[in-house]
C-alpha cells in the first residue's frame, strides 16, 4: 500500500487545482519524497491536506479556529474559494493485504454553508468509513501517518495516557480499538433497546393478561353458543319431525274417516231409495188370492166330479157284486161293523179333500175303498130282486163311456189344480222372498245408519286431532321464532340431521340440556368482538417485542463474545507491540546517542477514588495499561525523567521514538514536517541514515529545510508563494 497521488483544491493556500504525484523509488524501495521552500510558502498545508482527507476532526491539528479555515480565503489578488476539495489516491500493491481493492481514492469536500461530504472511490460514504478503510490499510488516522512540528515532542511531554493512545496506534491496535468502540456502542444501543422493550412489555403484560381471560372467555362462549346451535336443531328438529309426524296420521286419518263417512252416507242413500222403490211396488198377495178363488172353483168341480164318479162307481160295482155273488143275510153286527167303516173312510176322504195340498191318487183310492165297501153292503143287504136277463158282461158301456168321461174330466182337471197349485206356490214363494228382501234391505239400512253414525263420530274426533296438532305447530312455530329464527328456513334439513340422530336421549333430557346451555351463556354474559382484534394485536406487539428482547439479548451476548475477542486480541498484540517498540526504543536512543538507555513502562490502571478513598469506578480488567511512562537515560548521565533532557535531546528521543514505530509497525506512508528542524548536523545526518533504513518498508514524505535530509529523496517538489498569494508546486525529480 503506498500514496500514489494527492490533488488539492480550495485548500488552505492551494487555491487552484494542485496535483501531486509520489511514485515509488523502486518496487523494494518505497522511496522519499522531499517537500522543499520558503517559510509560509504552504509546505505544511500540504500535511494538513494529508492529515484533513483522512478525516481529522482537530482544529488545532489543522492549524484552524473554525471548520471552514481550511477554505482558501483569498488575497487581494484572488478571491476566495467557494469549496476545499482534497482528493488522496493509495494503491494496494500490498499482497499480503485484505483489502481487495486495487485502488483507494478518498475525497472530502467542504463547502462554505458547512456542508461536508467524503467520498470513497467516488461514492459517498461516512466518516467511520473512512477511518475504518484507513484502519484497514494500517494507516493510522491522526498521529504517526503526518508527525508534524513539535508533535512528537508533544508525545514526550504528553501524560502517560494521551501517550498510550499514541503508542497504541503505532502498534496497530487502532483498527481493533475502533471496532471495539464500535461494538461497545452498539452494546450501550442494544441494552437500552432492550431496557425499553422490557418496559414496554411490562407495560403491556397486564393488559395482554386481561385480554387473554376475555377472550377465552369469548372462546367458550362460542363453543357454548356452537353447542347450543348443536342441540337447538336437534330439539327442533325432533320436535317438528314428531309435530310433522303426527299431523300426517291425524290428517290420514282424518281423510279416511271423511271418505268412510261419505261412503256410508251414500250406500244409506242408494239402501233408502232402494227401499222407498220396494214400498211403492204391487203387492204379490194380490195375485194370490185371484189364484186361491181359481182353485177353490177348480177344487168344488173336483169334488162334483168325484162325487159324480163315486156314484157311478157305486153303480158299477153293485152290478158287479150281483151279477159275482149269491145272497145271504147278514147279521146286524156286521152291519152296523160295515157303516162305521164306511163312516170312517168318509171322514178321511173329506180330510183328504179338504187338505190345502190335494192327493189325487190318495182320494182316489179311499173314495175306492168308500165305494167298494158301500156296494158291498148294499149288495149283501139287499135281496136280490128278479133280475132281467143279465148281460153277459159285467160292465156297462154307457156307464163306462161315462166313467171314462168323468175319468178324463177328473184327469183334466186335476192337471189344471196341480198347475193353479203349483202358480200358487210359486207366488207364495215370490212373495215369502221379497219380504224377506224388504227385512233384510230395512235391516242393512239400519246398520248402515249406524255405520255412518260412527263414521262420523270418527271424523269430528280426527277433525279435533288435526285441530290440536295444528294448535301445537303454531307454538312450535312460536317457539322456534322467539328462540332460534335461523332455523324457520332450515326446518327441512335439520328433520333430516335429527332422524341420523343416534343419541337415543328423550326429548325432555335434550330440552334440558338447551336450557342449561342457554343459562351458561347468560352467565358469562355479551363480550365486545373487538377484544379478540385488540387481543391479537397486542398479543402480536407483546411477541414481536419478546421476541425482539430474545433477539438482542442473542446480540448482546454475541457483541460481549466479539468484545471479549478484541479484548484478548488487543492485549496479545498490545503486549508483543509494546516489548517490540520498547526495545527499538532502546536501539534507536542508543544509535542516535551513542549509548545511554532509553525505556517504556506500562503503567496499571488503578480505580477511581473518592476523598475519602471510596472507589468510585473499578478497574477494567480489559482495557489495559492505563497510561505509558517513559525513561530516557542519555550516555554518562543518571536522569532518568525526559523532562530534564535538552532541547536536542528530547529531539534526539523523538526521532528515536519515531524510529522505534516506524520499525516496529511501519506504516505505508509517513508525513513528516519538519521533525528534523533542531537537529544539528551529524544528527541530522544519523535521522537521515535512520530514514534511508525504514524507506524499505515506508514511504516518506519529508517537508524539511534540512540538506542533509533533502539528500536522502529520490524526489523534491518545490512549493513557492506566487503573486496572487496561492501556493504553486514545482518538480524536481533527482533521481528515476
Ligand atoms: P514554514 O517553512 O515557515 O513552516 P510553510 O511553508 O510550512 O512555512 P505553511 O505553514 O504551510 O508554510 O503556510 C502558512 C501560510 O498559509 C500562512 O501564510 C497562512 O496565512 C496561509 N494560510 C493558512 N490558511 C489559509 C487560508 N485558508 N487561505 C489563505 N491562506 C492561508
Amino acid at each position: 500500500m503506498h500514496l500514489r497521488r494527492l490533488e488539492l483544491q480550495g485548500f488552505k493556500t492551494f487555491a487552484q487545482k494542485t496535483v501531486l504525484e509520489f511514485v515509488p523509488m523502486t518496487a523494494q524501495r518505497r522511496g522519499m519524497t522531499g517537500i522543499v521552500g520558503p517559510n509560509g510558502s504552504g509546505k505544511s498545508n500540504v500535511a494538513d491536506a494529508i492529515r484533513w482527507v483522512m478525516g481529522e476532526q482537530s482544529l488545532k491539528l489543522l492549524r484552524s479556529k473554525k471548520s471552514e479555515d481550511v477554505i482558501f480565503s483569498g488575497t487581494e489578488k484572488r478571491s476566495r474559494s467557494g469549496f476545499a476539495e482534497v482528493t488522496m489516491t493509495l494503491v494496494n500493491d500490498d499482497e499480503t493485504s485484505e483489502l481487495d481493492l486495487q485502488e483507494v481514492v478518498i475525497t472530502r469536500r467542504l463547502y462554505r454553508d458547512g456542508q461536508s461530504e467524503y467520498e470513497v472511490n467516488k461514492k459517498a460514504s461516512r466518516l467511520t468509513d473512512v477511518a475504518l478503510l484507513l484502519a484497514q490499510c494500517g494507516i493510522g488516522q491522526r498521529t504517526y501517518s503526518v508527525i508534524g512540528q513539535g508533535m512528537v515532542d508533544a508525545v514526550l511531554s504528553a501524560s502517560p495516557s494521551e501517550r498510550k493512545e499514541f503508542f497504541d496506534e503505532a502498534a496497530g491496535l487502532r483498527v481493533f480499538q475502533l471496532k471495539r468502540t464500535q461494538a461497545i456502542n452498539k452494546l450501550d444501543a442494544t441494552h437500552e433497546n432492550v431496557k425499553q422493550a422490557d418496559v414496554l412489555l411490562r407495560e403491556i403484560e397486564p393488559r395482554l393478561v386481561s385480554l387473554e381471560r376475555q377472550v377465552k372467555r369469548l372462546r367458550e362462549r362460542e363453543g357454548i353458543e356452537e353447542e347450543l346451535r348443536r342441540v337447538e336443531r336437534l330439539y327442533f328438529g325432533r320436535v317438528w319431525s314428531d309435530l310433522k309426524q303426527r299431523l300426517e296420521v291425524a290428517m290420514g286419518q282424518h281423510a279416511s274417516a271423511e271418505a268412510i263417512f261419505a261412503q256410508k252416507n251414500q250406500e244409506a242413500l242408494e239402501l233408502e231409495r232402494e227401499l222407498a222403490g220396494m214400498e211403492q211396488a204391487k203387492p204379490v198377495s194380490s195375485d194370490v188370492n185371484d189364484i186361491r178363488a181359481v182353485l177353490d172353483v177348480l177344487r168344488e168341480e173336483r169334488v162334483s166330479l168325484r162325487e159324480q164318479q163315486i156314484r157311478l162307481d157305486a153303480r158299477k160295482q153293485v152290478a158287479a157284486v150281483r151279477a159275482e155273488k149269491p145272497w145271504s143275510p147278514l147279521p146286524l153286527s156286521k152291519i152296523i161293523e160295515e157303516i162305521d167303516a164306511m163312516g170312517k173312510a168318509h171322514d178321511e176322504l173329506m180330510t183328504l179333500l179338504d187338505a190345502e195340498k190335494l192327493d189325487v191318487e190318495q182320494i182316489r183310492s179311499v173314495a175306492k175303498r168308500l165305494v167298494g165297501k158301500n156296494a158291498d153292503l148294499l149288495g149283501r143287504l139287499q135281496r136280490p130282486a128278479p133280475e132281467p136277463e143279465a148281460p153277459k158282461s159285467a160292465t156297462d158301456p154307457a156307464v163306462d163311456a161315462e166313467v171314462q168321461k168323468l175319468s178324463d174330466a177328473m184327469d183334466a182337471i186335476a192337471e189344471k189344480i196341480r198347475t193353479t197349485e203349483s202358480r200358487l206356490q210359486e207366488l207364495n214363494r215370490k212373495e215369502e222372498s221379497s219380504r224377506s228382501h224388504l227385512f233384510e234391505t230395512q235391516r242393512r239400512l239400519t246398520s248402515l245408519r249406524h255405520d255412518a253414525q260412527s263414521a262420523e263420530r270418527r271424523l269430528s274426533e280426527t277433525s279435533v286431532e288435526v285441530a290440536r296438532i295444528e294448535t301445537r305447530r303454531e307454538s312450535f312455530y312460536a317457539d322456534l321464532r322467539n328462540q332460534a329464527p335461523a332455523l324457520e328456513t332450515e326446518l327441512d334439513v335439520i328433520v333430516v340431521e335429527a332422524l341420523k340422530d343416534s343419541s337415543g336421549d328423550p326429548i325432555e333430557k335434550v330440552q334440558g340440556r338447551m336450557q342449561r346451555l342457554r343459562s351458561q351463556l347468560e352467565w358469562i354474559g355479551g363480550i365486545d368482538p373487538a377484544t379478540v382484534k385488540e387481543y391479537e394485536e397486542t398479543h402480536e406487539r407483546f411477541t414481536k417485542l419478546s421476541t425482539q428482547v430474545t433477539d438482542l439479548r442473542q446480540a448482546i451476548g454475541s457483541l460481549e463474545t466479539v468484545i471479549a475477542e478484541l479484548d484478548q486480541t488487543i492485549k496479545e498484540r498490545g503486549d508483543i507491540a509494546f516489548k517490540k517498540l520498547n526495545e527499538a526504543f532502546g536501539f534507536y536512543f542508543k544509535k542516535l546517542f551513542g549509548g545511554g538507555e532509553a525505556r517504556l513502562i506500562q503503567l496499571e490502571a488503578e480505580p477511581v477514588l473518592d476523598e475519602e478513598g471510596n472507589v468510585l469506578e473499578e478497574v477494567d480488567e480489559n482495557a489495559g495499561p492505563a497510561g505509558i511512562e517513559m525513561q530516557a537515560t542519555p550516555p554518562g548521565k543518571r536522569l532518568k525523567s525526559i523532562a530534564l533532557l535538552s532541547g536536542g535531546e528530547r529531539a534526539l528521543t523523538s526521532i528515536a521514538l519515531i524510529g522505534a514505530i516506524m520499525a516496529t509497525n511501519p506504516s505505508p506512508f509517513v508525513v513528516l514536517d519538519e521533525v528534523d528542524a533542531a537537529l544539528d548536523e551529524s544528527n541530522s545526518k544519523k535521522f537521515a541514515d535512520i530514514l534511508d533504513s525504514l524507506a524499505e518498508k515506508t514511504q516518506f514524505v519529508v517537508i524539511t529545510h534540512n540538506r542533509a535530509t533533502m539528500g536522502t529523496a529520490h524526489v523534491l517538489y518545490g512549493v513557492t508563494m506566487a503573486e496572487d498569494g496561492s501556493s504553486q508546486i514545482l518538480s524536481v525529480k533527482l533521481d528515476a
